[in-house]
């Protein structure tokens, strides 16, 4: 199985590759750059091709790159959206140095103007950034709780986006937000990826965010919790993992965990998961 977590990107691509096996994973995330914004390290190219063949040698990937959570495309103010879409554009123009990475992003928050003028906005600046050039990048865009105004609360604005976006698009699915967003994958696993498949296409799905989440159904909070300790529990997560129509998806924890907590996770999920 695929399966890692978030890992600091400050000593660069090897590191995190090497990080990555030192605790049992094959695949993770990062931050493209700090999550608050801010600009990105230069690429170090000796650093990408040392990292390139190691995650060869070692069966690592697709990694998933993350953009900063300020990255808002749904913002009210120009200032606000003319930095989503820089951001974005030098994101995935710097991805190409890493052929098969994954790019997620938080779709955005329409601050008060309405979802469906969010969805507008979202989808203009992703028509915008891919129509320039084949980025050999997948962008993903990620299943949101509905925290504050967060477009994306719910499969059929994912789905919005999709339609409106003049480039094709896919999707992460978050667990802890999925089931903070009202959808009960705890009692109704089948029924939830049904009506995923029914809404947005499981073609669509090409990562999970495995989480446990400290609220309950429907909260709208996006608190993550570490494995079996939250409200959606081990074995709710475990049937995710196991599921037919996702175990062969690459799995990303991003619990509140240090390196030994993540290694456990891994640890304990590979011992649990049928694949193993
Ligand atoms: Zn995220
Ligand atoms: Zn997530």
């Amino acid at each position: 199985m695929k399966i890692g977590c978030h890992l600091s990107a400050s000593g660069g691509y090897l590191a995190m590759a090497q990080t990555a096996v030192s605790i049992g994973a094959n695949v993770f995330q990062f931050f493209t750059r700090n999550p608050r914004g801010g600009a990105a390290k230069p690429i170090d190219k000796g650093d990408v091709a040392a990292f390139l063949e190691f995650a060869e040698a070692n069966g690592i990937g697709p990694i998933l790159a993350h953009a900063p959570y300020t990255l808002n495309a749904a913002g009210a103010e120009t200032r606000v959206r003319e930095f989503a879409e820089s951001v974005m554009a030098d994101d995935l123009e710097r991805l190409e140095h890493t052929p098969g990475a994954m790019y997620n992003f938080h779709p955005g928050s329409h601050v008060g103007q309405g979802a469906e003028a969010g969805i507008g906005l979202i989808s203009s600046m992703l028509s915008r950034i891919l129509s320039k050039k084949p980025f050999r990048t997948t962008v993903l865009l990620e299943t949101m709780s509905g925290k504050g105004s967060e477009v994306g609360r719910n499969f059929e604005e994912i789905r919005a986006i999709i339609d409106a976006t003049d480039a094709p698009l896919g999707v992460c699915l978050d667990t802890c937000h999925v089931w903070d967003g009202g959808y009960d994958i705890v009692n109704d696993l089948g029924g939830v990826l049904a009506e995923f498949d029914r809404i947005v296409g499981l073609g669509r799905l090409k990562a999970i965010h495995l989480n446990d989440s400290m609220n309950v159904l429907g909260a709208h909070k996006d608190r993550h919790e570490k494995i079996g300790k939250g409200k959606i529990g081990l074995d709710a997560l475990m049937r995710v993992v196991n599921h037919p129509k996702l175990k062969d998806l690459p799995f990303y924890l991003e619990t509140p965990c240090d390196l030994q907590g993540y290694r456990d996770e891994i640890a304990l999920i590979k011992k649990m998961s049928d694949s193993n």
